[in-house]
Formats: C-alpha cells, sequence, structure tokens
C-alpha cells in the first residue's frame, strides 16, 4: 500500500500542447500514479482521451483541471510532499532517498513559464539531468526510480485488453 501519489501539469495550453500533455497524463498512469491534474486551459478531450485507455487497458487515473498555484499550496499546507522537476534541481537518484515516502505526494511539472514561487513551496527541487529536455522524459524516469522496477512494469487487474510482450507481432488478450 504506497501513499496516493499525484502529477500536477502547470500552465496547459490548450492550442499549443495537447499531445505533449497526454503523454504526460499516458505516463502518470502507466507508471503508477492514482491521479493526474492539469492547470492552465480546460480540455474536456483530453481527459475523454485518457477515460478511453483506462476503459480498455485498465486502471482508473483520476483527471482533475485545478487551479495549480492554489492545488499546490493546498497540498503542502495539509502535511503533503511536493516534489518540483526541474533542470535546476538536485539529481533525482541523490534527492528520492530524501523524500518522505510516508505522505501523499505531488509531482509538479512545468509548462512554459513556471512561477517562481513553485520553487519555493516545493519541498525538493529534483532534476533527472541538469540539461533542458522533455517533462515527459523527466517524469517517467523519476517514477520508474520512484516505484523501481514496478513502475514500468505496472499491471492492472481490470484491464479489458492485456498485452502479451513479445519480440515479433502482437499479442493482445481480449479478457471475457
Ligand atoms: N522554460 C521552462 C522554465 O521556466 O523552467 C521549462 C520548460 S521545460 C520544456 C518543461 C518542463 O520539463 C519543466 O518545467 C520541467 O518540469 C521539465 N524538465 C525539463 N528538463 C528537465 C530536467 N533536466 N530535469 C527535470 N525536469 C525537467
Amino acid at each position: 500500500m504506497h501513499e496516493r501519489l499525484d502529477v500536477l501539469r502547470l500552465g496547459y495550453r490548450k492550442g499549443r500542447d495537447p499531445r505533449i500533455t497526454t503523454h504526460l497524463a499516458l505516463v502518470s498512469r502507466a507508471f503508477g500514479a492514482d491521479g493526474f491534474m492539469l492547470s492552465g486551459d480546460e480540455d474536456k478531450e483530453l481527459f475523454s482521451n485518457l477515460k478511453s485507455v483506462s476503459e480498455r487497458f485498465g486502471g482508473s487515473l483520476d483527471t482533475n483541471h485545478v487551479k495549480g498555484m492554489s492545488t499546490l499550496k493546498q497540498h503542502v499546507a495539509s502535511g503533503g510532499v511536493a516534489v518540483h522537476l526541474t533542470m535546476y534541481g538536485e539529481p533525482y537518484r541523490k534527492a528520492i532517498p530524501s523524500i518522505r515516502r510516508d505522505r501523499p505526494l505531488m509531482i509538479i511539472v512545468g509548462g512554459a513559464k513556471v512561477p517562481g514561487d513553485v520553487y519555493k513551496l516545493c519541498q525538493h527541487n529534483v532534476a533527472v539531468g541538469n540539461q533542458p529536455h522533455s517533462e515527459v522524459a523527466a517524469l517517467a524516469l523519476f517514477l520508474e526510480a520512484w516505484f523501481g522496477d514496478s513502475g514500468s512494469d505496472k499491471k492492472f487487474e481490470d484491464a479489458r485488453l492485456v498485452i502479451e510482450g513479445t519480440n515479433k507481432g502482437k499479442i493482445v488478450h481480449e479478457i471475457e
């Protein structure tokens, strides 16, 4: 039993980054997060696409549109742990052992411009390498390190479609 883990994506712009934001949510679901929160523009279509993935492949990622900064403040004020993924942070393999696991965790990923307060509000500013790259890559690597192997090898009990990994071809089991 782990404490709740949510991913918060700041500053979503509907016309500009739906694809990368969908990928963030898919990584959140596949690698073990319980919820995905979006601040910025609302996007019902994006949430409905995610629901359809969970209906086929299982799991129940909670999706919510939120006011980013107040959600983050409330999370920290109520005793939660907040990890901000940023290239300016502390190396993630060094940081992870110091992050407490007995509290709900919120992982914050930025958009075009990250407000300076995010750095101050979060107890941990964590880097996946100190080079600029992608929020999707940073989130995936962080979650894999946080959960260990079980992160990227997650199984969903209520899946209708289960893929059996194979070197050649596609094997998909349809569960009755
Ligand atoms: N220019 C933005 C800023 O004000 O910092 C960052 C843009 S970057 C493409 C979007 C997000 O990717 C960042 O906010 C951060 O969450 C994530 N990111 C990019 N490189 C990272 C790294 N090396 N380590 C951790 N997160 C990273």
